[in-house]
C-alpha cells in the first residue's frame, strides 16, 4: 500500500504539512496518493543515519553486499503486480515496459552484485618496498578504490524503475560503498516508494546498517538543494533537464567542500546517413527511424532527434518516406502534463523559427498529454546560423539537416553540443572513405553506433552511457554498466602500512582472490 510517507532509513516518516499528489497522464486526473514532502529535519536525520551507517557499511565485504543487491532484486520482483500497476498509472507507459524496465533493474542490481563478488573492480595496485635502492630507498605503495560517503541520488521522470529509485544510479553506489538518500521523482512518488519498501527490506534481510538508505519526497527544488549543499553528502547522481541538472553542479560547486555532481541531461543523438544508406536502404532506415523517434513517446536521453544527409535525390526519397511512416504510428502518452507542455513548446518554438519546413506533423485527435510526432527539415547552411534549431525537444520529434556537401556535414558535426550518441548509417568501405566525417561525430559523443538506431540501451560493461558536456557533467564516466561505479570511489594510497592492517585487497597472501597490479604485472597470486 502507497502512504506518501518518506523513509529516513528504516522508519517511515510524515512531518511535513506541504503534500502533493501524484498525477495518471492517461486518465488526466490527480492519482488517489498523497505525499508527505521531507522537511529539515527529515533530511537532517537521513544524513544523520547515513554518515553513521557509513562507517559501519564501507567495512562490510564486497561478498555481504553483493547479497544485499540480490535481496534487492528479489523483493522488487516480489512486489508484485501493484508495483507495475503504480508504475502504469504514474508515468502513462505501458505494462509491458513496465515488465521490461523491472526486469532491467533487478539485472542491474544483479550485475553490481557479480562485480563485487568478483572483487578486481577496485584496482588494487602494489608497488612493494625497495629498501635497497639507491640513492634512496623506495617505500612500500599499495592502492585501491575506497567510497566516497553518503551520496544523493536524483530519481529520473523517465525511467521510474532503471534510473530512479533502485536503478543503476543507487545500484552502483550501494555497490560502491556508499549509503544512498534518493531525491524521489515527484512524479512516480508512489513507485518510488514501493521500491523503496523493497531496498529497506532487503537491507533488514542481510544485516545492513539502518541509514544505508533513504528515500526523500518533494514536488519542489527545495530539497535537492539542501540534499547537495548538506556537508555530509559527497556525490550526486542526476539525470534529466540541462537547467536542473547544472543548478546542482553549480551548488555543488559552490559549497565550502565541492563535491562530485555525475549529471546526464540534454542529448539529441545526430544520426548521419551516408550515401550507400539512402541510395539503397532508404525505405529500411525510414521505417527504423519512424519506429526510433516515436518509440515510448519519444522520452528517452537517446531518442533521435537529428539526422543528417547530403542533398540531392535519395535524401530527398528518404526524407519523404520517413514522413508517410512515422505519420501512420499511433501517438502515446507522455509522462506528465508538464512534459507534454514542455514538447509542445520545443516544437513550437523550432517549427517557427522560419528556415524550417514540415516533413510531417501528426493533426489527428488524441487524448490530451498524448505526444503528436512532428518532423523538421532544416539546410545545413541555416542549422549552422541558428543555435536554437540544436536544442533538444524531448519528446517524439527530429531535424532532418540537408547538408549541401561533405564539408559542410563535417562543419555541422563540429559544431553540435556533446551527445549520448552518434550514429552512423552506410557500408563499412564508406566508413573509411568518410573518415573525417567518422572523425568529428566522434569526437561529440560517447557512444558511436553503425547501423542502428540509438535508442536502445544494452546493459553491460562495456557500455558507455555518458558524453561531452552537455551530454553529461563529466565525460569520464558512465551511468550505465557496472564501470558507473567509478563514479563513488577515490583512490587511496597507503604508504608502508603494517601487513595485518591493511585492507583485504592489498594483503600480500591476497585473501580475496582478485587480481591486481604487483609491481607493474596483473596477477591474481600471492606476494
Ligand atoms: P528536471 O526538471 O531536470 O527534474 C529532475 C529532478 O531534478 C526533479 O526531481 C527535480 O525536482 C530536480 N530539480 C530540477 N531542477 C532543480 C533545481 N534547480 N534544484 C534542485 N532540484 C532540481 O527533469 P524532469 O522533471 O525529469 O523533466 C523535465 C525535462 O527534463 C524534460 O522535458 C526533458 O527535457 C528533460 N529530461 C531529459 C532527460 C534525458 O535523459 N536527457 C531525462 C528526463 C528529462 P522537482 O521536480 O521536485 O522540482
Amino acid at each position: 500500500m502507497i502512504t506518501g510517507k518518506n523513509f529516513i532509513g528504516e522508519k517511515a516518516s510524515a512531518k511535513g504539512a506541504k503534500t502533493y499528489r501524484t498525477y495518471d497522464p492517461k486518465k488526466n486526473n490527480e492519482t488517489e496518493w498523497t505525499f508527505h514532502e521531507a522537511t529539515k529535519e527529515e533530511i537532517d536525520l537521513a544524513l544523520k543515519k547515513a554518515t553513521t551507517a557509513f562507517k559501519a557499511y564501507k567495512g562490510i565485504p564486497g561478498t555481504e553486499k553483493a547479497k544485499f543487491l540480490r535481496a534487492i532484486a528479489e523483493e522488487i520482483e516480489a512486489l508484485g503486480d501493484p508495483l507495475i500497476q503504480a508504475y502504469v498509472t504514474e508515468s502513462g507507459l505501458p505494462e509491458g515496459r513496465a515488465i521490461g524496465e523491472r526486469g532491467r533493474t533487478m539485472g542491474q542490481l544483479r550485475a553490481f552484485a557479480d562485480l563485487l563478488e568478483e572483487g578486481s573492480w577496485i584496482e588494487a595496485t602494489i608497488d612493494t618496498a625497495q629498501p635497497e635502492r639507491k640513492p634512496l630507498p623506495k617505500s612500500d605503495i599499495r592502492k585501491m578504490m575506497e567510497p566516497l560517503g553518503p551520496v544523493a541520488i536524483f530519481g529520473a521522470s523517465n525511467f521510474p524503475f532503471a534510473f530512479s529509485t533502485a536503478g543503476g544510479d543507487t545500484a552502483s553506489a550501494l555497490a560502491a560503498g556508499c549509503p544512498v538518500i534518493v531525491k524521489s521523482h515527484p512524479m512516480h512518488a508512489g513507485t518510488g516508494e514501493l521500491v523503496s519498501l523493497a531496498v529497506i527490506r532487503a537491507a533488514k534481510r542481510t544485516g545492513m546498517p539502518d541509514g544505508v538508505f533513504s528515500n526523500l519526497n518533494s514536488s519542489g527544488i527545495e530539497v535537492g538543494q539542501q540534499l547537495v549543499m548538506h556537508p555530509q553528502i559527497k556525490g550526486v547522481g542526476f539525470t534529466g533537464s540541462i537547467k536542473g541538472g547544472m543548478a546542482l553542479y553549480k551548488l555543488a560547486n559552490e559549497r565550502p567542500e565541492p563535491i562530485p555532481v555525475f549529471a546526464e541531461m540534454g542529448s539529441i543523438n545526430p544520426v548521419v546517413a551516408l550515401p550507400s544508406a539512402l541510395e539503397e536502404k532508404g525505405d529500411h532506415w525510414a521505417a527504423q527511424y519512424a519506429g526510433s523517434i516515436t518509440l515510448g513517446a519519444g522520452q528517452f536521453c537517446t531518442n533521435p532527434g537529428l539526422i543528417l544527409g547530403i542533398k540531392g535525390k535519395p535524401l530527398d526519397n528518404f526524407v519523404a518516406k520517413l514522413g508517410q511512416d512515422i505519420i501512420q504510428i499511433a501517438p502515446s502518452a507522455m509522462l506528465h502534463p508538464n512534459i507534454h507542455k514542455g514538447y509542445e513548446q520545443g516544437k513550437k518554438e523550432l517549427s517557427s523559427q522560419g528556415e524550417t519546413a514540415i516533413v510531417a506533423s501528426y493533426d489527428g485527435d488524441s487524448p490530451s498529454n498524448y505526444g503528436k510526432q512532428k518532423v523538421l527539415t532544416v539546410s545545413g547552411t541555416d542549422f549552422l546560423k541558428n543555435s536554437v534549431l540544436h536544442r533538444e525537444v524531448f519528446g517524439p520529434f527530429s531535424l532532418v539537416v540537408q547538408c549541401k556537401d561533405e564539408r559542410e556535414l563535417e562543419n555541422v558535426l563540429l559544431h553540435l553540443d556533446g551527445q549520448l550518441t552518434g550514429t552512423i548509417l552506410g557500408n563499412a568501405e564508406e566508413l573509411r572513405q568518410y573518415g573525417i566525417i567518422v572523425d568529428a561525430l566522434k569526437s561529440r559523443v560517447g557512444r558511436i553506433i553503425f547501423n542502428g538506431v540509438p535508442t536502445g540501451v544494452e546493459v553491460c560493461p562495456s557500455m558507455q552511457h555518458g558524453g561531452p558536456f552537455p551530454a553529461s557533467t563529466d565525460s569520464r564516466f558512465t551511468s550505465v554498466g557496472v564501470s558507473a561505479i567509478k563514479r563513488w570511489v577515490r583512490p587511496v594510497s597507503y604508504q608502508d602500512w603494517p601487513q595485518e592492517l591493511l585492507p583485504e585487497a592489498l594483503k600480500n597472501n591476497n585473501p580475496l582472490n582478485i587480481m591486481r597490479l604487483v609491481n607493474g604485472t596483473y596477477t591474481d597470486k600471492k606476494i
